[in-house]
């Protein structure tokens, strides 16, 4: 049985003051026991929001760290080492406005990846097709090309210390959403792919759906058989809609 996870992605969104309000907002949801809550702010918020969660309201996480897990040499990155430090348990990699308006790699989503859990913190890799990729009929190739850059370096037990999250590049931020059916498709397809190289692995890694997830449509979603969660963008800074978004993925 895996245990739902919906994870909030802030993104390069928040000031002290509307971090606070958020975090206050956060302690008064009703949230799941069945259900792991994450956030993910800015970095220069994660301790502020650690502080404000030190209860362990939801996990804090990290939105990317370097390619190297150790302190050193490299202006403007944070290290794995010192997101684990400072009590992150999570980290996003290959997000994919950092592939696309960054330039990152799949190379560097490997050593990202790798990166995080040398350091003890679990990576939420993710994966998602373009609106071109989607309307040539790629999809399933570019997710599964994503997915194998990682199997193929770093093997198949990586992931029963990771969780996947499959984000259609059309459908983040856009208001548009896959619907159920397209979304299961390719979380069954995702979970298929590492099947093929171990059973166990595959049916315990969860993998979460993100793009317009909101209240309105977070419970259709969640009740498809391979959608364990959700990474939520815009309606994870509304801590009403968010914690909406965790109770629909409750029992
Ligand atoms: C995201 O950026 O991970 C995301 C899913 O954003 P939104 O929910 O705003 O589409």
């Amino acid at each position: 049985m895996r245990r739902p996870l919906v994870a909030g992605n802030w993104k390069m969104h928040g000031t002290r003051a509307s971090v606070a309000e958020l975090i206050n907002g956060l302690r008064r949801q009703v949230l799941p026991a069945d259900v792991e809550v994450a956030v993910f702010p800015s970095c220069l918020h994660i301790v502020q929001v650690l502080e404000g969660l030190a209860d362990r309201v939801a996990e804090v996480g990290a939105q990317d760290c370097a390619a190297d897990p150790a302190q050193g040499a490299l202006t403007g990155e944070v290290a794995a080492s010192q997101l684990q430090d400072a009590g992150c348990t999570l980290v996003l990699v290959g997000h994919s406005e950092r592939r696309l308006l960054l330039g990152e790699t799949d190379a560097d989503v490997v050593r990202k990846f790798a990166a995080a859990q040398s350091c003890g913190l679990i990576p939420l890799l993710c994966v998602g097709e373009t609106l071109e990729q989607r309307e040539s009929g790629k999809t399933l190739e570019v997710v599964g090309a994503q997915l194998a850059s990682v199997v193929d370096v770093l093997g198949i037990d990586v992931f029963a210390r990771a969780v996947v999250a499959y984000e259609p590049v059309w459908a983040i931020g856009s208001g548009l959403t896959a619907s159920p059916e397209q979304a299961q498709q390719v979380h069954a397809a995702i979970r298929a792919q590492l099947a093929a190289h171990s059973a166990e692995v595959a049916c315990t890694v969860r993998i979460l759906y993100g793009g317009s997830v909101k209240a309105a449509n977070a419970a259709e979603l969640f009740g498809m058989p391979d959608i364990d969660g959700g990474l939520v963008g815009g309606a994870s800074l509304n801590a009403d809609e968010f914690g909406a978004i965790c109770r629909a993925a409750g029992s």
